[in-house]
């Protein structure tokens, strides 16, 4: 045991450097992106925040979906080196879309919104190909005998991957979430945080291109990951060839299933939002086939079957980790801008850079971390992988208790004070080190050889699922100070509608709709009022351009028709109401938070708990 820890530190190969630098920047990419999209789509777009979250959501979990195809692509046709310049490029053109829509959104919506779907489905295929690609040959770099290098490598690549986080959320807000004096956001500056992570990714792109054929090769100097019917087999494990082969019968009923499933969870999230009953059941009916489909093999030992149920139950409980850790690009960004005082040393941090801190944490706490573990193994307490993922979703709970007693005096308008953010993604980064590193060498070690990559591709499914969930209670955000704001100034007691002490009638209604304050619930309606709200706004933009000091004065609005306003109240056509979470209404932030922390709490319980009994179905994988 000791002699892993007391060997000399060896030197790495130069071909790590490769790929830490082209993943820093492709992370670039990615989380500066991410850190400006919502803010994008409900202040440029005027998407609603709930609206905002759920389609958040579906785009992380679509990226973590599509890296099984890339995965395989890579394998059999293409090999890791095409699918990472490939995909590369992808996610390039996919942001300078995003830049074009943030450029046109103001003469031309709908154009804008087109834009904006195209680029965001090109980003999740680009991801596929990269993401899984290369990540496996930073695996490939190392030679049989140096395999135990890889721990450390791998924490390595982390950091590089949270360096490139942390840069792009740190220039993407500052060139794209830009506010003036009096805060008022300037909602054309998107699009320069968009190109700058299209030029972060084509960066990324080059220094791949031009540095590849010299350092990312075997010791030998042989090119690794090109086209896979060039692979020297003596590069693979004894029997690592060995495919999983299904019969015929077994992928019908894994049709079948993946069909049935599908409209079960379609009939479980019933809504109106096509992210929520098309997206959404997608990914959970297909992590649940795939999962089924697996242990339908009849080749399995009792032994395999067992390690197996271990990387499901273990991915089930890391669904409800990344559901609330992923609240950081959307619920928390929206809290950061609307209800927080965010001066540090007396700067306006921009709201969508306060994420940064998860980032900047991981890179200064990975290593102590990781030697943390090593000399708790010295010593034989370091605790077991299922107990470190357990302790890592008791920190969450942690983080969000703080947090939701700080907010519960808030009311309105009083603002959160930046430090305690801070905090939360301080002890969020503790528990992401506890859960998330280990977990792909998890299933790398319980799998089956003959399974491996079609178990770590249900194991990006359980990320996906999480991020899925996290999209659904991210719209559960209750209205935060803002808004009252808002409704003030409309001249509404937004408090008081949501108390239900007040009976807005059908004008009021559309008044708070206008403003993104009650959600349209019927279709038809939604089509009348639609022209409406689009002159309104056209007029308040015009109108904000002409003078930086324009003050609304909500007489000048149009209103729909009498009869129409008499249907919304009718009819109830758009509900002003406070958001409900399993039969449960949330009120305020208090009860938002409660919301994480009762999931990841009775999570981290259950899972700790289930501690031995997973020891034992690992059969002496440690
Ligand atoms: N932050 C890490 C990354 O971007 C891990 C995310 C995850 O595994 N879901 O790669």
């Amino acid at each position: 045991m000791n002699q892993v820890i007391t060997e000399p530190q060896q030197k790495h190969p130069k071909g790590l450097w490769v790929l830490f630098g082209t993943e820093m920047w492709e992370r670039f990419n990615f989380y500066g992106m991410r850190a400006i999209l919502t803010l994008f789509m409900v202040n440029s777009l005027l998407m609603k925040e709930a609206d905002a979250s759920l389609i958040y959501g579906g785009f992380l979990g679509l990226c973590y979906l599509t890296p099984m195809l890339g995965g395989f692509i890579s394998d059999r046709f293409f090999g890791n080196r095409n699918c990472i310049m490939l995909g590369g490029l992808m996610m390039a053109v996919g942001q300078f879309l995003l830049f074009m829509s943030a450029t046109v959104f103001s003469s031309n919506m709908s154009l804008a919104t087109t834009l904006l779907w195209t680029a965001l489905t090109i980003i999740i295929f680009g991801n596929g190909f990269f993401k899984p690609n290369i990540s496996s040959m930073v695996g490939s770099l190392y030679p049989k005998q140096e395999k135990s290098k890889l721990d450390t490598a791998f924490t390595i690549f982390y950091m590089g991957i949270n360096l490139g986080a942390f840069l792009g959320q740190l220039i993407c807000p500052l060139v794209g979430d830009v506010k003036d004096a009096g805060g008022i956001r300037d909602i054309h500056a998107f699009k320069w945080g968009f190109l700058a992570a299209s030029i972060a990714m084509v960066l990324g792109t080059v220094v791949f291109h031009f540095l590849k054929d010299k350092y990312v090769v075997t010791p030998e100097g042989k090119p690794l990951g090109g086209l896979p019917k060039h692979n020297d087999a003596s590069q693979y494990e004894e029997g690592e060839a060995q495919k999983a082969e299904f019969s015929m019968q077994s992928l019908v009923i894994a049709a079948i299933s993946f069909v049935a499933l599908f409209f079960v969870f379609r009939f479980l999230l019933a809504g109106t939002n096509p992210i929520k009953t098309i997206i959404y059941p997608i990914i959970y009916a297909l992590g649940l086939t795939l999962a089924g489909l697996i242990i339908s093999d009849k080749s399995l030992t009792k032994v395999e079957l067992q390690r197996i149920c271990v990387i499901y139950i273990v991915g089930f409980f890391i669904i409800f980790f990344w559901a609330a850790f992923e609240q950081a690009g959307s619920s928390l960004t929206f809290i950061a801008d609307n209800q927080t005082d965010r001066k540090i040393f007396g700067w306006d941090m921009p709201p969508s850079m306060v994420q940064i801190f998860n980032g900047a944490f991981v890179f200064a706490f990975a290593f102590p971390f990781s030697m943390l573990w090593d000399k708790l193994r010295i010593k034989g307490i370091e605790p077991q992988s299922t107990a470190k993922q357990a302790l890592g979703l008791g920190l969450i709970a942690l983080s969000y208790i703080i947090i939701a007693y700080n907010v519960k005096d808030l009311g309105n308008s009083g603002l959160l004070a930046i430090k305690w953010l801070i905090l939360l993604y301080l002890i969020q980064t503790f528990a992401e080190l506890c859960l998330s590193p280990i977990g792909l060498s998890l299933v790398g070690k319980l799998a089956p050889k003959r399974f491996a990559s079609l178990l770590f591709g249900v194991f990006f499914l359980s990320n996906a699922a999480g991020y899925a969930l996290a999209g659904s209670l991210g719209a559960i955000i209750p209205a935060t100070g803002d808004k009252f704001k808002k409704a003030t100034e409309i001249g509404i007691d937004l408090q008081g509608v949501l108390d239900k002490k007040i009976t807005p009638n059908g004008k009021e209604l559309f008044l708070l709709a206008q403003f993104n304050l009650a959600s349209v619930e019927n279709k038809e309606i939604g089509k009348q009022i639609d022209p409406v709200i689009k002159q309104n706004n056209k007029f308040i933009e015009d109108a904000k351009k002409a003078d930086k000091n324009f003050k609304l004065d909500v007489t000048k609005l149009v209103l729909p028709s009498e009869d129409i306003t008499a249907k919304i109240q009718t009819e109830k056509g758009i509900v002003a109401a406070n958001p409900v979470f399993v039969g449960f209404e949330i009120h305020n932030l208090f009860e938002f938070f409660m919301v994480f922390v009762v999931l990841t709490g009775i999570a981290s319980v259950l899972l700790f708990l289930l501690t031995p009994v997973l020891k034992k179905m690992m059969h002496g994988v440690k």
